[in-house]
């Protein structure tokens, strides 16, 4: 017998309508819903019409017991729908060891996209979007939340973190403290709900003014400027006066190389020509 087929689907962060025509196709035919909470997916199952299925909680203290049940389901021919209480399963969210079993199982896993805050805030935050770093939660304690920042320092691609309401102030203070406070960054609040919003600023200025504390946000913060290679001339200069100094060409090389990023190759070559000036 063939197995069945385990169906990834992303519902709404708040909005009903953003549910997809194939998600509601999907989750009127399998015979079996794994989801976060049973009470919060019936809520939205009958809020979208769809007759409620068999649901099993799957959750961050279960999943590991989970996994094997909902595998022999699989195995046995049934199609499963995996939904999370809110966006996409999987992304700060339960789902990724039932995924993780069913591939490795060789039981068909197809994804049904819908909404995931993070891409939703990006899209509209108006930092870049051609690089960016999805971090999710950081730890709540202050030791713990300014290690990771600082670790995310250098980082150069927009870096989009979820965060508890009650800890956005927190959170804006540390950002300020580690990636100095003229960092753009964007608060995301209540997206595609009725009191959706988008604060854009400087960090110094959400630190000043963080807005509303209540209601879900997604936080983002531009990457670190981008080091800038430096110029022949500036690393004629370099060179120049290392060799003046009285250091050989390989050695003014290196060292110029280490002080400025430059390609060891490239100023080895322009320690060599003026070396050869010099003589
Ligand atoms: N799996 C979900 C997804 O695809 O976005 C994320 C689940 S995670 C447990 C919940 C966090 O996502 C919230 O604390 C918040 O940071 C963010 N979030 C979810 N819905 C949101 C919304 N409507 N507006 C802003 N942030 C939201």
């Amino acid at each position: 017998m063939s197995s069945g087929t385990l169906y990834v689907v992303g519902v709404p962060i708040g909005n009903l309508d953003d549910i997809t025509v194939r998600a509601l196709r999907v989750l009127r035919a399998v015979p079996l819903i794994a989801c976060e909470d049973t009470r919060r997916t019936g809520k939205l199952l009958e809020l979208l019409g769809v007759p409620r299925p068999q649901l099993w909680s799957v959750h961050d203290h279960n999943e590991a017991q989970r996994v094997a049940p909902l595998l022999a389901r699989l195995e046995a021919g049934d199609d499963v729908a995996l939904v999370s209480d809110a966006g996409t399963p999987a992304i700060s969210d339960p789902g990724y060891r039932v995924v993780k079993a069913a591939t490795e199982a060789g039981v068909p896993v197809v994804p049904l996209p819908g909404p995931c805050a993070a891409i939703v805030a990006l899209s509209a935050a108006g930092l870049p979007t051609d690089r960016f770093r999805f971090v999710g939660f950081v730890p709540s304690k202050a030791e713990g939340r300014r290690k990771a920042l600082v670790a995310l320092a250098e980082a150069e691609e927009t870096l989009v973190f979820y965060e508890s309401p009650h800890r956005v102030e927190a959170f804006l203070a540390a950002a300020a403290a580690v990636f100095g406070a003229d960092r753009r960054a964007v608060i995301a609040r209540e997206l595609t709900k009725r009191f959706e919003s988008f604060q854009r600023g400087t960090l110094a200025e959400l630190v000043a003014d963080p807005g509303v504390v209540r209601g879900e946000v997604v936080l983002l913060v531009e990457g670190a400027p981008e080091v800038a290679p430096p110029t022949e001339a500036d690393l004629a200069t370099v060179v120049a006066g290392l060799l003046a100094g009285g250091l050989s060409p390989s050695r003014a090389a290196k060292v110029a190389a280490e002080q400025t990023g430059a390609r060891k190759r490239d100023a080895y070559a322009l320690a060599l020509s003026l070396a050869d000036a010099e003589a």
